[in-house]
């Protein structure tokens, strides 16, 4: 199953998206709380998909996708969006993203998403 790598600095955001993904049977190998650890991580750990929330500290997630894109151009990036964040959604489509999920996680959605995305 594919290797997802979760990076939001919201505990319970992490919390919820690692039980839909693993219920699901999606291995989480890793989580990290702001973008410049989940920069690392991504290296590290070569996920195949990895969620990016777009509000964080340290490194945003807009920050985060440019530096993934640069260390694995093929990255396969899922932002994680929150209400009035339109222009950082335009801003994630110039840089990469794959696909966009917004908060509060709608289960079925969030799959349907992860799936698009490894196809
Ligand atoms: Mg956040």
């Amino acid at each position: 199953m594919a290797k997802i790598l979760i990076v939001d600095d919201s505990i319970t955001s992490r919390k919820v998206l690692r039980g839909i993904l693993e219920q699901a049977g999606y291995e989480v190998v890793g989580e990290a709380q702001d973008g410049e650890q989940g920069t690392k991580l991504y290296s590290e750990l070569k996920p195949d998909v990895v969620t990016l929330d777009i509000t964080m500290p340290v490194l945003d997630g807009i920050g985060a996708l440019q530096k993934i894109k640069e260390i694995d151009a093929d990255a396969k990036v899922i932002m994680v969006t929150a209400a009035g964040q339109k222009s950082k959604m335009v801003e994630a489509v110039k840089y990469g993203a794959s696909e966009f999920v917004a908060k509060p996680f709608d289960e079925e959605q969030l799959l349907i998403i992860v799936e698009k995305v490894l196809s």
